[in-house]
């Protein structure tokens, strides 16, 4: 899955959202993030990303691990 980090907080370009074939990014309060199971890893919201926020998850810089977690937590039942 793709993974939408920090840079994201407070712009939410949506430039993404556009791109995205499967329609798996969704806007929080304060972020977008992408539905890591219906993320088909396909990367074209990775070059629109005005901010480059959006890593593919393995190339996620190590200060941003936590928005993995983060992603998939805002899709986890309450
Ligand atoms: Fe959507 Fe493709 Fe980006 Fe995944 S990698 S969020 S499927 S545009």
């Amino acid at each position: 899955t793709y993974v939408i980090g920090e840079p994201c907080i407070d712009v939410v370009d949506r430039a993404c959202v556009e791109e995205c074939p499967v329609d798996c990014i969704y806007e929080g309060s304060r972020a977008l993030y992408i539905h890591p199971d219906e993320c088909v890893d396909c990367g074209a919201c990775e070059p629109v990303c005005p901010v480059e926020a959006i890593y593919y998850e393995d190339d996620l810089p190590e200060k941003w691990q936590l928005f993995t977690e983060d992603n998939a937590r805002f899709f986890a039942e309450p």
